[in-house]
């Protein structure tokens, strides 16, 4: 027996407009998005209401010049913070000797190095210092150790202790620090 193919059933109007070309042979389904009335209303006003804005989203870097750039500002405004700490009237005393100097003259001196992050911006270790007292103190640490020792015991080991830390200070502790410091 000859197998019949399927007939498809297209009504004679569809099947002459199928001919004529005004329609296509096979419906093309079309996905009918469902839109509430709420929110048709609201596209109506706005036809980009709903659209999805792409946030964008910079990655910051922060480059060793930037960082550079920020330990300065923060070594500035530290500075001027301890220069104030210690100041009466305008005037600051060096914490080594008699002599009394204007803030902006007088210098934020370090018991233990600049070079040394961990004590750098740590109020324990800066006093303010005259710019020859400060000096000296890169060739002989005992005024000043004499000092501290004077103010209060064991901060000479505590400094000292610290100092042996290897910190490196991140970017988010130098901005943290810098906000700090502005007055
Ligand atoms: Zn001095």
């Amino acid at each position: 027996m000859k197998q019949q193919t399927p007939i498809r059933k297209v009504s004679l109007k569809r099947q002459a407009a199928i001919d004529a070309g005004t329609i296509p042979k096979y419906p093309v389904r079309q996905a009918i998005k469902k839109v509430s009335a709420k929110r048709a209303a609201i596209l109506a006003e706005n036809p980009n209401a709903f659209r999805k804005v792409p946030t964008k989203i910079r990655e910051v870097k922060i480059t060793d010049t930037d960082r550079a750039g920020l330990i300065k500002k923060l070594d500035s405004l530290f500075s001027k913070y301890i220069r104030n700490k210690y100041a009466v009237n305008g005037m600051v005393k060096c914490f080594t000797c008699p002599t009394v100097l204007p803030i902006a003259r007088i210098q934020n001196g370090h018991f233990i190095s600049r070079a040394n992050m961990a004590t750098r911006w740590l109020e324990e270790n800066c006093r303010p210092q005259c710019p020859k007292c400060n000096g000296n103190h890169e060739v002989n640490t005992r005024p000043f150790e004499n000092a501290l020792i004077g103010e209060a015991y064991g901060s000479v080991e505590y400094l000292t202790d610290l100092s042996r830390r290897t910190t490196r200070i991140s970017t988010s502790e130098l901005i943290y620090l810098i906000e700090k410091y502005k007055t």
